[in-house]
């Protein structure tokens, strides 16, 4: 996955071109999900196909990444009202573990 308006290919540093438009769901508080539409680009170098994130998501994590760094920042815990039982605390105890690697992906704002 790439950030948005990446140019370069992170596999060859080949020119990227819009390719097309996908769906992903994304899990928010009370387990609601709702979709966003990411941008894919293709590689002319090696033609492979990279999927542009937003800063609403994390790649590879289904959970909107707004829910995952408030669990990282220590603002949502098991005894927060609203997260009381999701995300289950294994997921919360997992996203901890992985902190300075999901790190690396917040945008600087
Ligand atoms: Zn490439």
């Amino acid at each position: 996955m790439i950030a948005v308006n990446e140019s370069k290919c992170p596999n060859c540093g080949g020119k990227l071109v819009g390719y097309d438009t996908v769906y992903r769901t994304l899990i928010t508080k009370n387990r609601k999900k709702y979709r966003i539409l990411l941008l894919r680009r293709r590689c002319k170098g090696c033609n492979k196909i990279h999927t542009e994130y937003t800063e609403d998501m994390i790649p590879y994590k289904r959970y909107e990444a707004e829910m995952i760094y408030g669990v990282l920042d220590g603002f949502i815990t098991p005894f927060v009202i609203g997260f009381e039982d999701y995300p289950c605390e294994k997921t919360m105890e997992r996203w901890l573990s992985q902190k300075e690697q999901l790190l690396l992906w917040r945008n600087p704002k």
